[in-house]
């Protein structure tokens, strides 16, 4: 017999809402028929999950919405007691010995189990310096969003060159 009372849930917290964070937390919708979970997730960037892998496409189109893996009725179609997300905030510190993750939006969320699903960030050479005028990393929709106006901002067409031996070579 299902579980209809949330209390009796265990909670499981997913640190990071990007694509393997998204894709564990559907399985698992989809699994838990008895409703023995509830599953909360933060992301710290301000979208719903995307698809990062075609995230080049976003230069022509411009559109967060046309990469999202679920659309944004997805979330709002789901039980409440069963998924709760937020997004814009970090996951800053996990305490283990009490089971709470906190974030920098000041909260602190009790889990019985933590996933963490927050990616990875781009290893750099030592000699590229972010912090100089034109230097950026290929990751996600606020690196092309800071690309983009670096490029805008110029009077004649910028000559681009790009450091990596990964999926964007
Ligand atoms: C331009 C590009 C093209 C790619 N092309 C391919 C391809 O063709 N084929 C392929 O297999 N792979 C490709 N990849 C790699 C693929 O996108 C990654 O392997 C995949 O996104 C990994 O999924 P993930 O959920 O582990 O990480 P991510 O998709 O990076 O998601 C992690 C999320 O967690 C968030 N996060 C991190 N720390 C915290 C925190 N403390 N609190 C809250 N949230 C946090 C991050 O902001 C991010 O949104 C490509 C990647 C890029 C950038």
């Amino acid at each position: 017999m299902g579980s209809d009372n949330s209390t009796d849930r265990k909670t499981i917290f997913v640190v990071g809402l990007g694509m393997v964070g998204i894709a564990f937390i559907e399985k698992l919708l989809n699994l838990d028929e008895n409703k023995k979970y509830r599953i909360i997730t933060c992301g710290e960037e301000n979208h719903l999950a995307y698809n990062r892998v075609a995230l080049t496409d976003y230069f022509q189109h411009r559109s967060v919405e046309k990469l999202y893996l679920n659309p944004v009725e997805w979330y709002s179609q789901q039980d409440p007691e069963s998924f709760e997300f937020h997004i814009g905030e970090t996951c800053t510190h996990i305490d283990t010995d009490n089971h709470v993750v906190l974030t920098d939006k000041g909260r602190q969320f009790a889990y019985d189990h933590c996933v963490i699903a927050s990616g990875s960030n781009a290893s750099l050479p030592a000699y590229a310096d972010l912090s100089l005028p034109g230097v950026f990393v290929y990751r996600n929709i606020s690196d092309i969003n800071s690309l983009i106006s670096y490029a805008n901002k110029g009077k004649k067409p910028l000559r681009a060159s790009k450091v990596s031996s990964g999926y964007t070579a």
